[in-house]
């Protein structure tokens, strides 16, 4: 397993914003998501599996929980891909938030087109799919060079493996950083139930 993944199912399930029937729904949803994820366990022929010391690039760790990037990390991303900062959030990415406090960027997953570029509605953090990043054809991450961190502490191999939180994604975000790269981004979706609208008119000043 994927310890942030644990970490911010924990967090939002136990998040006083988050109404109780929602809560119930929650704890469903995510009992639900953590046996699929042993199934799919059992689908993929990891490293720890197989019993090799290397990624067998399987891609169980890329459909669990897709990677969340640091804020320092967005950039170079899509400086990889030719894209600005503004095209990458809104072709790649979802935004969400472990304690409805502190918000982030990670990649959307596969077939998420409806909600890339705005905020991810809990029930869709459960999403059954890969990374949108991940080639499913050819087993490769399509930013590996420059890939997050994040991704490059999981060894499914290693006991403790990706349990350093510093070098978490999640970790370096703080409340600020999503008004950097989206300046009128608003919370109220958690409130209203609504999308945030898309950011196509949102460039933020730097880029
Ligand atoms: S690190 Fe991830 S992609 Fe690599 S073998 Fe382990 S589970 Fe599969
Ligand atoms: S960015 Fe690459 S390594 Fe990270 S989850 Fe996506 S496909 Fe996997």
């Amino acid at each position: 397993m994927k310890d942030p993944f644990i970490s911010i199912l924990n967090q939002k399930f136990n998040t006083d914003v988050m109404p109780r029937p929602e809560q119930s729904i929650w704890r469903r949803l995510a009992t639900e998501y953590e046996s699929h994820i042993v199934q799919e366990s059992q689908r993929h022929f990891t490293a720890a599996r197989v019993g090799v010391n290397q990624c067998m690039r399987c891609g169980l760790c890329c459909y669990q929980y897709p990677c969340i990037p640091r804020p320092e990390e967005i950039e170079p991303i899509a400086k990889y891909l030719g894209l600005t900062i503004l095209e990458l959030i809104n072709n790649y990415m979802v935004i969400d938030t472990a304690d409805c406090k502190t918000y982030f960027l990670r990649w959307a997953k596969h077939r998420e087109e409806d909600i890339i570029g705005k905020m991810i509605p809990p029930a869709r953090t459960f999403d059954r799919e890969y990374c949108i990043f991940y080639d499913k054809e050819n087993k490769h991450c399509l930013i590996h060079p420059v890939r997050p961190q994040e991704a490059k502490i999981v060894k499914c191999w290693r006991a403790n493996s990706g349990n350093d939180r510093s070098c978490w994604g999640i970790t370096a975000w703080n409340s600020d950083h999503i008004l950097y790269f989206l300046p009128d981004f608003s919370p109220h979706i958690l409130e209203d139930n609504k999308y945030v609208p898309p950011k196509s008119s949102m460039l933020p000043s730097k880029y």
